[in-house]
This record gives structure tokens, C-alpha cells and sequence, in this order.
């Protein structure tokens, strides 16, 4: 059975900054076109791009230049970026702050001198980060928003895609399955090209920053239509996430990097500093040195009373740090915390994902008519990706995209699509209505349990082997776990086990990539092959559903190890 079924000529998976800057480039280039935005969320409201905190990295200042940006990009990513998506994201990312600043009206701080302030963030030669306070994502995720309410762009809120279906012979995509969150219906939207641009979102791990809206889905659906993903490795810690129990949705949420940066120390359980010990820099090393150190001594046992570890900041004086970090002194008196004159537990938590799919500079995917972007796709940042280049890549790529599809579709016709492909899909979201009620919940924390101890920060053969036995395990369970409440609108319990498939699918593909990279490489460390090997021989891992990696040589089409863009430097 096909379910009712709508047409349009773009169709675009996802709100945030990706998805959104997507939307409206390609009504400006082609306004006669039809455009839907679906998303899981509501729009404006969910996804990453509105939690942004830091800011957006782009070259402005006169001292500054792209090439020190680019510079900064290859190095922070250890040499794996695709560098000539890098370049791109480092030029477009001007066009797109003026797009941003001229005509879709954010404001962001300024000097006294009218020039726009770029703040620093780590890892980076120059202060280049553009920002709105500590709430950078809110002023661009509302302008984007009221741009796109005020034009004629179709909106599909609370709709879930779960489904990329292709046409019967599968050599193009047709459209995409959605579940109607709000009815629980199913609906099959035709398209002439979709955007891929659900935000990935490590939200495997037991603590973690991104919205809850985030559950892999994109790439668990990219992995079911036959497309590589490429760096899955590559999972992001950031240093301090708040540690308040298990009672609150605010654990893992980010303290910001400025803490440390402007002094915190970081204390074990026996509250004495540790990372002297293990870095020069100690507390402003870079955040995967950080988060290893700390999950270290967590390992040792040296924690606190929710099982991490401390930041302490009233050294700097409790009346500076209010003034500075009002925000944060907020956050954590709102989980009975003294951020200014006391001790506030924190742990490393899962904050973004380097890996994706496989994309080219035009935002086109090996599938004809599926475009991608933003942290959807992978090869921008390999091994590492810098504070501020995340927003910089979904809005950069996201208007790419948008123009391309606007250009692509001309030419286009509606395809049909494989209908048993769609009553497949039906079926598989119907399992857990047929099944006997389980405990989703044991499987969750079984979950997480997996991806934080053998599949996190630290890794060995061994653990990531015993995980791929877990995960295995743990979705062949899942199948078998039927859900209770069989109403259909808002059913959160049935989206809960559709994100659990989506987390399990993608947590797979992790674990596999992480087993065949035999190095320790940016946010990738293997405690069984601690060194990073020849910078000339850099290689990506490339993953598909069946979990065979190929390892791709990095094209280095700029600058090859050891050599610099900067005049300077060359
Ligand atoms: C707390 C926090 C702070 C951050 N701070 C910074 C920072 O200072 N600077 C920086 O550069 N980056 C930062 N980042 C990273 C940045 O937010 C992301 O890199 C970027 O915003 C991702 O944009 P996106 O459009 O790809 O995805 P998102 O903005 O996350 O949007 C994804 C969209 O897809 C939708 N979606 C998901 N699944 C489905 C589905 N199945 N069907 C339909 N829709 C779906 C979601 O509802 C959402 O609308 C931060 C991230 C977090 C979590």
C-alpha cells in the first residue's frame, strides 16, 4: 500500500542551518519552484544550529586571511580534510556572514570602532569567531526562520523522514517516507531532488550535547540507500559537559570553552588539578587532549559523587567569574551548582560528528537527486573539527546545495518510486507494534554503556570488537522489543524505538570505522596504536551498511604536509 502521497520540486530534510540557508537560496534562484522543508521539529526550535554558543569562524580582519584559515582547518582536522571542501568552506564563509549581517538581518557584536568582533576560539592562529554574545545560534536560527515563514516555502513541521526511497531501479532517488508526528500517519513526498540535512548528532553516548531531535537518522537512512559515509571515527568529546544525575535532561549540556581558557581548573574526585600532569598546557589544551586526560582519571576512579570529575573556578575571584560567565553561572545555579565560588561536576560529553556522507563540492551524493549538507556530511573537518567551523559548514553548504538544486531540477521530471521499497519501510516502523512489549529503556542505557566504554574516547581492539559483538546484539533485540502504547499521534514511545534503530544502525558503522583505523589520529585514539602514522600516507575510512571499510588516500590538491599556504611560512 502507498500512502497518500504529495509533489514537490525541492524537498528538504532538516531546519538548521543547512537546511534552512538551503531553503532560501534556492527560492532566490528559482522562485517559481516549489520547496518543502520537512522537519522532525519544529521549525526554528530544534536542531543544533540553534544551540550554537561560540560563534561562526570567517576570515574578515585585515591581519586575517583565508589561506590562515584554511591553514588552521587542515591542521586541526591532522591533514584528512578534503581540501578542496575545506577551501570552500573558508572562502564562502565571508560571502555567506555578509548574507547573513545585509540581508537576512543578524546582528552581531561589534567594536567600538563599528568593525564586527571576532572573538578566539582554540585551535586557531587568529581571533576570527563571529558572534552574538553566548547565543550566536538563536539570532541566525530566528532570522533564517522569519525569512523562510515570509516566503513561499512549503513547511512539513513534526513530520519525521524515515525513508529515502529510490525509483524501481534504484539508479535515482523518487522521495522520501515521512511519519506525521502528529497523527502518526504516514506520508510519501515526491521529489525531483531531496537535501539531506538532519544534523547527524552523536546522542549514541551516555552524555552528550546535541538537541534530542538528533538521532542519526539521515545517515542511518543514507547507510539503508547504498551511500558511503566517510570518517565515521571521527566523534568530537567536548571537555566539560555538566554533570548534575541522571534526574535531568542537563547533563551533557556544554560549559563553555572559555572556562578554561580564562583559568579553570579542572579537579579529580580528591579535588587536586590533574592536567598538569598530562599537558604542558594543562587545563588549555586542545578538547581531545582534555577529554583523555579526564576520562583517565575517571577510569582510575578519581571522581566525583555522579562519577566525574570537577571544574573550579573561584580562584579568578566569584565576582569576575559572574560577570564573565553570567550565562554559565546561571546554567549551573539552575542544577543547584556555585559555578563562581564553589565546585561544579563535569564530565566529556559526545558533541559532534567529523564523519558523514560522502559529498562533492556541489553538495551532489552518489545517489542522483540526493544532495547533501551540513553534519550530515563528512569530509570537511576530518579528524578534528575547529570551535566555530560547524555553523560555518551547514551555512556555507546549505546555500551551495540550495543553488545547485535550484540549477539541477530544471531539467528534472518526477520520478516514480520503488513502491515495495516503501511498503518495506512501512513495515520495518510498524515492528514494534506486532512485537511483545520490551524495555527500551534496559536497551538505551545498554546502549550508551557500549558507546561510552569501548567505543569513546579511549579505544582498543578489543573493546571496539566486544562492542561490534553489543551492538549486534542489541539491534536484533530492538527488533524483538514491541512497544505498548499502540495510539498514534505523538507516540514518543514509537519514535523512541525509531531512534534507537537510527543510533544502533549508525553506532555500527562507528565502531567498524574506529576498528580499522589503526592510529590515533585527532578526536580518534587507539591506546593499542597510540601514534599517529605517516602524514603523507593520510587515508580516510569509507563505510557502507555491510560495515566493509575501504581506506581512501586524501587528495592533498593544495598543500601537502609539512608545507603551509601562508607566505610566510613557505
Ligand atoms: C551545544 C552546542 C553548541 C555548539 N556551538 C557551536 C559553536 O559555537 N560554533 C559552531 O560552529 N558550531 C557549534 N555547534 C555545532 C553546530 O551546532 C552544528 O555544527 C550545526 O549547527 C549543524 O547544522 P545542521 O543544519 O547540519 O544541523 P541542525 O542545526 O542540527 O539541524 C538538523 C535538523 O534536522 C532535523 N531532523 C533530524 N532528524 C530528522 C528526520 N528524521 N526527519 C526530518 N528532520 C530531521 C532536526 O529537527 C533539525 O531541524 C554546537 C553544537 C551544540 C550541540
Amino acid at each position: 500500500m502507498v500512502p497518500p502521497t504529495r509533489d514537490c520540486d525541492i524537498l528538504i530534510l532538516g531546519a538548521g542551518g543547512a537546511g534552512l540557508f538551503a531553503a532560501l537560496h534556492a527560492h532566490k534562484a528559482a522562485p517559481h519552484l516549489s520547496i518543502t522543508v520537512a522537519v522532525k521539529g519544529l521549525l526554528g526550535k530544534c536542531g543544533c544550529t540553534r544551540m550554537v554558543q561560540g560563534g561562526y569562524n570567517v576570515a574578515l580582519a585585515k591581519e586575517d586571511s583565508v589561506e590562515r584559515h584554511f591553514m588552521d582547518t587542515i591542521e586541526g582536522g591532522k591533514w584528512l580534510p578534503d581540501q578542496e571542501l575545506a577551501w570552500q568552506l573558508v572562502t564562502l564563509a565571508v560571502e555567506r556572514i555578509h548574507e547573513l549581517e545585509n540581508e537576512l538581518g543578524c546582528f552581531f557584536d561589534r567594536n567600538p570602532d563599528g568593525t564586527v568582533h571576532q572573538k578566539a576560539f582554540a585551535g586557531q592562529t587568529f581571533d576570527r569567531t563571529v558572534h552574538k554574545g553566548d547565543l550566536t545560534g538563536i539570532e541566525i536560527i530566528n532570522r533564517l526562520a522569519e525569512q523562510v515563514w515570509a516566503r513561499r516555502i512549503e513547511r512539513l513541521e513534526e513530520h519525521r523522514a524515515v525513508e529515502l526511497v529510490k525509483t524501481p531501479g534504484g539508479d535515482a532517488i523518487a522521495g522520501v517516507l515521512f511519519i506525521d508526528m502528529r497523527t502518526g500517519e504516514y506520508l510519501f513526498v515526491r521529489a525531483k531532488t531531496v537535501l539531506l540535512a538532519t544534523g547527524g548528532g552523536p546522542t549514541m553516548y551516555r552524555y552528550h550535547t546535541p538537541s534530542g531531535d538528533k538521532t542519526c537518522d539521515g545517515l542511518a537512512m543514507a547507510l539503508r540507500a547504498g551511500l558511503a559515509l566517510r570518517d565515521m571515527e571521527m566523534v568530537q568529546f567536548h571537555p566539560t559537559g555538566l554533570l548534575a544525575g541522571t534526574h535531568t535532561r542537563m547533563t551533557g549540556t556544554v560549559l563553555e570553552e572559555g572556562l578554561r581558557g580564562a583559568g579553570g581548573f579542572l579537579l579529580g574526585g580528591n579535588k587536586e588539578r590533574f592536567m598538569p600532569a598530562y599537558d604542558p598546557k594543562a587545563e588549555r589544551a586542545t578538547r581531545d587532549l582534555v577529554s583523555r586526560a579526564m576520562f583517565t582519571e575517571m577510569r582510575k576512579g578519581n571522581t566525583t559523587p555522579h562519577g566525574g570529575l570537577y571544574i573550579s573556578m573561584s580562584h579568578l575571584g566569584p565576582q569576575r567569574v559572574r560577570r564573565e560567565f553570567k550565562g554559565m553561572v546561571e546554567r549551573c545555579a539552575d542544577c543547584g551548582f556555585d559555578l563562581a565560588g564553589g565546585l561544579v561536576e563535569v564530565v566529556p560529553t559526545a558533541h559532534y560528528m567529523m564523519g558523514g556522507v560522502e559529498f562533492a563540492g556541489d553538495c551532489t551524493t552518489a545517489l542522483r537527486g540526493l544532495f547533501t549538507a551540513g553534519e550530515d556530511s563528512g569530509g570537511v573537518h576530518g579528524a578534528n573539527r575547529l570551535g566555530g567551523n560547524g555553523v560555518a559548514n551547514s551555512t556555507v553548504f546549505g546555500a551551495v546545495a540550495g543553488d545547485h538544486m535550484a540549477a539541477f531540477v530544471r531539467h528534472e521530471k518526477l520520478r516514480q518510486p520503488d513502491t515495495r521499497a516503501i511498503e518495506a519501510a512501512i513495515a520495518r516502523c510498524e515492528r514494534p507494534f506486532g512485537a511483545p512489549r520490551g524495555d527500551m529503556e534496559a536497551l538505551r542505557e545498554r546502549l550508551y554503556d557500549t558507546m561510552w566504554q569501548r567505543v569513546g574516547i579511549l579505544r582498543d581492539a578489543r573493546g571496539l570488537t566486544q562492542a561490534l559483538h553489543e551492538l549486534a546484539a542489541l539491534g536484533a533485540e530492538l527488533e524483538r522489543t514491541g512497544i505498548q502504547d499502540t495510539t498514534r499521534p505523538f507516540n514518543l514511545t514509537w519514535h523512541d524505538w525509531l531512534n534507537l534503530q537510527s543510533l544502533i544502525d549508525v553506532s555500527r558503522v562507528i565502531a567498524q570505522a574506529a576498528l580499522a583505523r589503526q592510529e590515533s589520529r585527532g578526536a580518534h585514539y587507539r591506546e593499542d596504536f597510540p601514534n599517529t602514522g605517516a602524514l603523507d600516507a593520510s587515508a580516510y575510512t569509507s563505510i557502507r551498511a555491510d560495515g566493509a571499510v575501504t581506506m581512501k588516500p586524501v587528495a592533498f590538491t593544495r598543500v601537502r604536509p609539512g608545507q603551509s599556504l601562508l607566505k610566510h611560512a613557505a
